[in-house]
């Protein structure tokens, strides 16, 4: 067998142990004879699963008491109108940062059920850096701020938490969740698909403070309705059990690397790597300003775009895949989430550099 080293934005790569622990329980989960995807939602067995998933996710992101942690479906994309379905609350208006692709969906989907505000945007500057804070136009009357803290395609992050004073922050961080610590109680809402740092994909993760639900639109489907999820401890409809379990597994992987800040040093490692060697190089480009690079995500271009093919093909020889850039913005795209080995940035980085010697 032969694993290579997966670049991809998502579904991405797990860590191996995780899979191997998967692979050894398929057939029968802790002696229950059955495998967790056969095992009934309500069964003990599967609710201890749910549980301890629940506990490690807030244990890591040191989850506060006043905030609901619910299982869902629908990805982030689901949640782009999950969010203001649940989060109006009778206002009329909602404020959106827009730094590229994924907030660009975000806004789309928004506007069938609100006034969008576009509070900031990076579009004049093609969408390389974050508007700086003090140039939003936020609406103190705005049923909440929407932010992407990550970029996936873009590559562009924030390093800082915007502070909009009492209007509940809402975070996309499908990308960059259980990267680094986040300090949950400054935000109202944190949602994020599963499948580029939590498991499969089939689960997304919402992380809501308890006085922001209840108050849903009427026309919002009842398995979209927090208030309805969380009274039913993600169980109002069946949840994605198996994607439950992977991730649930996942955490107790990151507890045991040393918890989110052990995470966020391995990660500022591992794209330091790339960040420093393309620093060093006029042969590849990363557009994205210094301060707001993603340290998930890293776009770099060829100087000579007509060589692409034959850097992936290279790539792929050398056992490193899912390198290209996405379709919307073309040239390569190393994704190197929290289970991306440090050798395996290493391997990539050696092979730009032999490119390089073959082809300056
Ligand atoms: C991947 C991604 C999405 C889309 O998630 P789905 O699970 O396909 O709905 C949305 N936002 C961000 C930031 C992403 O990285």
């Amino acid at each position: 067998m032969t694993r290579v080293f997966n670049f991809s934005a998502g579904p991405a790569a797990l860590p191996e142990t995780v899979l191997q622990t998967a692979a050894s329980e398929m057939l029968d989960w802790h002696g229950s004879g059955m495998s967790v995807m056969e095992m009934s939602h309500r069964g003990k067995e599967f609710i201890s699963i749910a549980e301890e998933a629940e506990a490690l996710l807030r244990e890591l992101l040191a989850v506060p008491a006043n905030y609901k942690v619910l299982f869902m479906q629908g990805g982030a994309i689901g949640e782009n109108a999950i969010v203001p379905m649940n989060m109006l609350r009778g206002k009329s208006s909602a404020d959106y940062i827009d730094t590229g692709e994924w907030s660009k969906k975000s806004i789309k989907e928004a506007q069938k059920y609100c006034q969008v505000n576009v509070a900031a945007s990076g579009k004049a500057g093609g969408y390389t850096s974050i508007p700086a804070r003090s140039e939003w136009k936020l609406n103190a009357d705005a049923a909440y701020v929407h932010i992407c803290s990550n970029e996936t395609i873009g590559g562009v992050e924030y390093h800082f938490t915007p502070d909009v004073g009492s209007v509940p922050l809402v975070a996309d961080m499908s990308s960059n969740i259980l990267s680094r610590p986040v300090d949950v109680s400054k935000y109202g809402l944190i949602y994020g698909g599963a499948q580029k740092n939590v498991g499969p994909s089939g689960l997304t993760l919402v992380i809501v403070r308890e006085d922001l639900i209840g108050q849903a639109l009427p026309i919002t489907p009842s398995a979209f309705d927090y208030k309805t999820v969380a009274d039913n401890d993600s169980m109002y409809n069946t949840p994605p059990t198996y994607a439950m379990y992977i991730a649930g597994l996942v955490f107790k992987w990151i507890k045991a690397q040393g918890g989110l800040s052990a995470m966020a040093a391995h990660n500022q490692a591992k794209a330091a790597v790339l960040y420093d060697y393309l620093a060093t190089t006029s042969f590849y480009s990363c557009p994205v300003a210094a301060d707001c690079r993603s340290l998930m995500n890293v776009p770099f271009r060829l100087k000579d775009e007509a060589l692409d093919d034959a850097f992936l093909k290279g790539a792929k020889e050398r056992g490193m895949v899912q390198l290209k850039g996405h379709r919307s913005v073309g040239g390569m795209r190393a994704s190197i989430y929290n289970a991306m080995p440090i050798a395996g940035v290493q391997a990539l980085v050696a092979w730009m550099k032999e490119f390089e010697a073959r082809h300056a």
